[in-house]
């Protein structure tokens, strides 16, 4: 997003047709305007684009040759971004960000209050725009105390900023407070609901991810894999008698096992588009897309080895001294006949056959022809 939003030469009110028209018809042009910019602010678009608008607005209804909203960070020591519209060229000679400690604009910024400047030459802190304007009215844009920016507006008439103007403009400076002070409330939500999106999958214990993160992915994996024709396969790693280590060791202990092993699972699936998740108490999932089952059971045991590797004690294992897991493995080619559960019950078998033939191993079994409901297993 560029810094300075350009604005376009167009022909304005001019000042000598704005001077004929009777008081009536100035205040009541300046009330339509009022009530344009009003509706203009409440749209639902983004912050850039109504802010373009309300200045094309001001520039095209009135003898104003530049008009340009500023906006601060939220430390407000910096202008950051410029929307403008002019039949005058805008030519600051810098470029957002600069300090609050330069121009009239910052002169507005740091004292919250409008700046009529009707002799722009003999103003210390002006810095031309264009060396055709002469005078300028500066607003400060502010909502419920917090500052977000300054409306600038530059003329060539020089009697144009009456009071009757001037308290329009104000009014205008407060309908685009209220539009940032949505925009920002719309972008503070956002972040929010995105944070939360992350923390509703992401495990509490261990920091990865958890069942529903893992369901999710699995269905849009399956989905895609169905349609590719690509082969998915999944892996459960049960941790061997943590029941036991539990017991002798206490529960907290237990958990510090668990996220050590959870940090040890993850490290090691390096491999691009793969999830390694909790799925429950003592037990881990990894999804390994565009995995067959001869690559699958191979990662599964370089992952049992580098668990066993990782030198965490068990001092009451029938199995190791060490903490062991056992993994069962399952890969197949999804089809849009069955559901993913054929999957992730295949692989729970294998895991299950794991656990009865001894613990700290890998059990793996292929889907040949999926059915409807249950898929047929290799023994
Ligand atoms: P197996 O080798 O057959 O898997 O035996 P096991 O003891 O690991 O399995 P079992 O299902 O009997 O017990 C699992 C234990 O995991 C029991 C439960 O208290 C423990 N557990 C589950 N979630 C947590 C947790 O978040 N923290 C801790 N510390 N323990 C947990
Ligand atoms: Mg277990
Ligand atoms: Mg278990």
């Amino acid at each position: 997003m560029s810094n300075r939003i350009q604005g376009f030469k167009h022909s304005g009110f001019s000042a000598r047709t704005w001077n004929r028209q009777h008081a009536t018809r100035r205040k009541a042009l300046l009330t339509a305007l009022l009530a344009e910019i009003s509706s203009e602010a409440l749209r639902g678009d983004s912050l850039e684009s109504i802010l373009k608008r309300i200045v094309d607005c001001v520039v095209n209804r009135l003898p104003v040759a530049i008009a340009s909203i500023i906006l601060l960070n939220d430390e407000k020591t910096h202008f950051v971004q410029e929307v403008w519209s002019g039949e005058l060229e805008l030519m600051l000679p810098f470029e957002p960000p600069w300090s609050v400690e330069h121009g009239a604009a910052g002169r507005c910024a740091r004292t919250g209050l409008p700046q009529l400047i009707s002799d722009t030459a003999s103003d210390a802190d002006y810095i031309p725009g264009n060396i055709r304007v002469n005078p300028e009215y500066l607003v400060p844009i502010e909502h419920g105390g917090r500052l977000h920016g300054v409306l600038n507006l530059e003329s060539t008439d020089a009697s144009f900023f009456s009071a009757e103007v001037c308290s329009i403009f104000d009014a205008i400076a407060a309908q685009i407070a209220g539009a940032v002070h949505l925009a920002r409330i719309v972008r503070e939500l956002e972040l929010a609901n995105a944070r939360l999106r992350e923390w509703s999958m992401c495990d509490g214990l261990t920091g990865i991810a958890n069942r529903r993160c893992f369901d999710q992915r699995l269905e849009e994996t399956w989905q895609t894999h169905a349609a590719s024709g690509k082969c998915l396969a999944l892996l459960f790693v049960d941790v061997d008698c943590f029941k036991l280590l539990n017991d002798a060791c206490g529960h907290l202990q237990g958990d510090e096992y668990l996220r050590e092993i959870a940090r040890v699972c993850a490290t090691f699936i390096s491999r691009e588009a793969a999830l390694v998740a909790r799925y429950g108490g003592e037990e881990f999932a990894v999804l390994l897309p565009d995995c067959g089952l001869s690559e699958a059971r191979l990662i599964a045991g370089r992952l049992r080895r580098q668990v066993e590797k990782s030198g965490l004690h068990h001092p009451c294992s029938p199995v190791s001294s060490r903490v062991t897991v056992s993994i069962g493995v399952c890969a197949m080619q999804p089809d849009d006949a069955v559901d993913a559960t054929v999957l992730v019950d295949t692989a729970d078998r294998a895991l299950y056959a794991a656990k009865q033939a001894g613990r700290n191993r890998v059990v793996s079994r292929r889907v040949r022809r999926a059915v409807r409901g249950i898929g047929q297993k290799d023994s």
